[in-house]
Formats: structure tokens, C-alpha cells, sequence
């Protein structure tokens, strides 16, 4: 599978069922003040989430560019990128989780030809303000997973935003693949990082707001925000170990060995110095063509 074909595929499902296309955002958020750069496909969205009309309808679908410097620590690992691509479908106060799931579950399985013994699935466990998703659950059962491939976490692990202090946020359920290796405790599970379990999808049920002084308000409209990582996907599907393998890194690794020859380097910092490459290269060639400086956005291109 070419990243190309995935990225038509994931666009075409969803505009067979209703979504209207929308073009990648910068990554210099226009609609949300809270952050630096676009670090999830919401951003461009915020206003539409609190209950503006998009032009385009109330099922939208893109495939949003990303940086999130927030990982940067784990860049050279299998799976961890501060430049992604994150395919998503928007619902803004049309379908919500029966439809959303049952979407997810469908182009998974059906499309991707993934096995459904494959997949594991969490949903939030609850607490003194929102109850527990067992509406989730039940979708995720009625499409055919087993009880035993749902996890119940809490506000730590499916909860999504907002990224900032204030804006929409909410619950969320989060697929993972499980990548056949042995469990590393009895209490191994999708929250573990020991790399059973990759998460490649989170649905986020976007239906509150929440306020300068931490309180939560119901949204005007329940939404639905889904995020699928392009090159974690890309990865599983090839049957490859880590997203250094696929075509978006293959030819900047080639380039890498070219230059340092016969000079030693660690395959960790060799990774590294192909991710941050590509980082600063979407960074550099984004529309609105962000440079190195002492502040803000060109700080964090400098680092
Ligand atoms: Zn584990």
C-alpha cells in the first residue's frame, strides 16, 4: 500500500457516505489562538465544533498536516513523529457514536482487510462529571469485537483536549493494533507502552466546552472528530516494524547513508535526523512560510 492509495481510499470511503473533502489547513493554526502549530486535524475546525456553519456541510473529511512538539522526546522510537499526517472525519452536530464507530470499524476491517482479532478498542471508564461510555462499547460489540478487546480507561488515556486551556473537548475511544508481541505483564493493555499495542485511530466525541475556570459546558452541538495517523496505518498494512520503513522515509534515510558514508551513527540518531529533516521541511514549505527565529513557531524550527 502506497501512502497515496491510503490517503484516496480513506477520502473516497467517506465521501461515498455523505463527507465533503476539505484541504489541509496550515500548520499555523488560523482558528485557535491556544497553540503554536496545528497539532491535530481540530484546529482548523474550533469555530465549526462550537456551532458556526461550515460552508461545506456537516460532514466534512480531510487529510490535515501536523506537527506536535509535545513528543519530541520519543522521535527515533518505532512510531513517534512530530510531523504527521492525520487523516480525519468530521461530523459537526450531524451523526455521533453509533454511526462514527460503525464507520471506523467498516473501513478497518472491510477495507483494509484488517482481522478484527487484530484490533483493540478502550472507551472511557467514567468519573464525577461524564459517565461511563458503555454506548461505545455496545458499538464496538455490535460490530463484532469481543468483550475482551475493550479496555475501559480513564480521563488520562480517553479523554481528548482541549489542547489548549479552553474549547471544545470530550470523551473518546481509541483503536489500537496489536502487533503480536507477547504481553509484557498480566496487566498489559492498549495504555502500556510496551509496544504491543499501537493506537493507529482516535474518536473523539466532542460534546463540551470547557471554560477559563476548568468547568465544562454542553456544546450547542455534539460533534464528532476522528484522527487516523497516516504513517502508523502506512506501517501495519506493509507489515512493517516501525514508520521508517515506509516510502515517506525510505528516500531520506538513502540520502542520510549517502552523506555520512562509512562514518559510524546510531540507527536512533540516524531516525532522528530523517524525522526532524522532514519536520522542518513541511514547517519551511508551509504556506505560510514559518522561519527560524528567536520566538514562537521559529523557535521550535530552530530546536
Ligand atoms: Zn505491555
Amino acid at each position: 500500500m502506497k501512502a497515496d492509495e491510503l490517503r484516496k481510499m480513506y477520502v473516497e470511503f467517506f465521501c461515498e457516505r455523505g463527507h465533503k473533502e476539505v484541504a489541509s489547513a496550515s500548520l499555523l493554526p488560523e482558528n485557535d489562538p491556544t497553540v503554536l502549530f496545528t497539532t491535530a486535524g481540530m484546529h482548523p475546525f474550533v469555530p465549526y465544533l462550537l456551532g458556526e456553519k461550515h460552508p461545506q456541510g456537516n460532514r466534512l473529511v480531510d487529510v490535515q498536516k501536523c506537527v506536535r512538539t509535545g513528543d519530541i522526546d520519543e522521535v527515533g522510537d518505532d512510531t513517534h513523529l512530530t510531523f504527521f499526517e492525520m487523516l480525519g472525519n468530521w461530523s459537526l452536530g450531524d451523526y455521533f457514536k453509533r454511526e462514527s464507530i460503525s464507520m471506523s470499524y467498516e473501513f478497518l476491517v472491510t477495507k483494509l482487510n484488517i482481522p478484527k482479532e487484530k484490533l483493540a478498542v478502550t472507551v472511557f471508564e467514567g468519573d464525577d462529571i461524564v459517565p461511563r461510555d458503555e454506548e461505545s462499547a455496545k458499538v464496538w460489540m455490535d460490530n463484532g469485537l469481543s468483550e475482551s478487546q475493550i479496555y475501559y480507561y480513564g480521563r488520562e488515556d480517553n479523554w481528548w483536549g482541549p489542547s489548549g486551556k479552553t474549547g471544545p473537548c470530550g470523551p473518546d475511544t481509541e483503536i489500537f493494533y496489536d502487533m503480536g508481541k507477547e504481553k509484557c505483564s498480566p496487566n498489559c493493555g492498549p495504555s502500556c507502552n510496551c509496544g504491543k499495542y499501537v493506537e493507529i485511530w482516535n474518536n473523539v466525541f466532542m460534546q463540551y466546552n470547557k471554560q477559563i475556570d476548568g468547568s465544562y459546558t454542553e456544546l450547542k452541538q455534539k460533534n464528532v472528530d476522528t484522527g487516523m495517523g497516516l504513517e502508523r496505518i502506512l506501517t501495519i498494512l506493509n507489515g512493517y516494524t516501525n514508520v521508517y520503513e515506509t516510502e515517506l522515509f525510505v528516500p531520506v534515510m538513502t540520502r542520510l547513508n549517502e552523506i555520512i558514508k562509512d562514518r559510524k551513527m546510531p540507527l536512533r540518531e540516524k531516525r532522528i535526523v530523517c524525522e526532524h529533516t522532514r519536520a522542518i521541511c513541511f514547517i519551511l514549505g508551509d504556506d505560510k512560510h514559518i522561519i527560524p527565529s528567536n520566538n514562537e513557531q521559529g523557535y521550535r524550527w530552530r530546536r
